[in-house]
């Protein structure tokens, strides 16, 4: 069978990293992840990836810092994340390479954009860390902008929910879920699993994109295979 996809962008959350028993990194939940990318490269298709840092920290923890600080240490979470995904990886043998959105070249290289695009050429998973490297943005938004950088067919939202629904289900036992949804439609309502910057980009860029549980991460396999699952988000 042939992917449906050529260029992925994958977004996972810092959570989606972590588990309550084990703090900060879940290694086997990592494991997994990393076989299911293995499989993905391996089907022919190129992979691009972002990590968030709320296993460790986002900016809005730090109320009372000064916010670009706050969210300069975000953006080191997401870095401390990436290179977490990049060993997990290699050691899984699936080829990758980080790059951070701020310089750190003793860790990582640089992002830069046909640098990140030939890599993925020559099959390795691009990880990158840092976000867009400046304060006021999530993750979320950094991986919508990237993506349309690297030109990605489509962006995967892993998130802990496993679509998008007309309320959080978690407090409103008959919200609808959809199967599919529009940027405005989600704008209009003002639903926020996608943060509202990114859904806005996503939709001026014309960018298709799928929000679903990264609880099992086959999901990634799967949607890049051509299934529906979760959302699909479109114009
Ligand atoms: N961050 C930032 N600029 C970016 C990306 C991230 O300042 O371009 C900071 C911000 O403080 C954010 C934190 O990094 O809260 C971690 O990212 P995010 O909240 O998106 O992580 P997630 O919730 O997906 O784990």
């Amino acid at each position: 069978m042939q992917p449906k996809y050529h260029r992925v962008f994958v977004k996972l959350s810092g959570q989606a990293l972590a588990n309550d028993q084990e703090g900060l990194y879940d290694l086997s939940m990592l494991d997994e992840i990393a076989k299911v990318i293995g499989k993905c490269v391996k089907a022919g298709v190129q992979v691009c990836m972002m990590v968030g840092g709320g296993n460790i920290w986002r900016g809005n923890m730090g109320q009372y810092m000064d916010r670009t600080r706050a969210d300069h240490m975000g953006m080191m979470a997401t870095i401390m994340n990436a290179l977490m995904l990049e060993d997990t990886l290699q050691r899984n043998g699936v080829p990758a390479v980080a790059m951070t959105a701020v310089e750190m070249e003793t860790f990582a290289e640089p992002f830069i954009q046909r640098n990140a695009v030939k890599a993925l050429e020559e099959g390795k998973v691009v990880i990158i860390g840092g976000g867009l490297g400046i304060p006021y943005f999530t993750t979320d938004t950094a991986a919508a902008v990237r993506g349309a950088e690297i030109e990605a067919d489509v962006i995967l939202m892993a998130k802990n929910i496993d679509a998008i629904y007309s309320a959080d289900p978690r407090k409103v036992p008959d919200a609808k879920k959809f199967d599919e949804i529009t940027y405005d439609k989600m704008l209009e309502m003002g639903l926020k699993v996608i943060d509202l910057s990114a859904t806005a980009f996503l939709r001026d860029n014309q960018l298709k994109s799928y929000v679903f549980a990264l609880h099992d991460p086959n999901n990634i396999y799967d949607i890049v295979m051509g299934k529906n699952i979760g959302t699909e988000v479109h114009n």
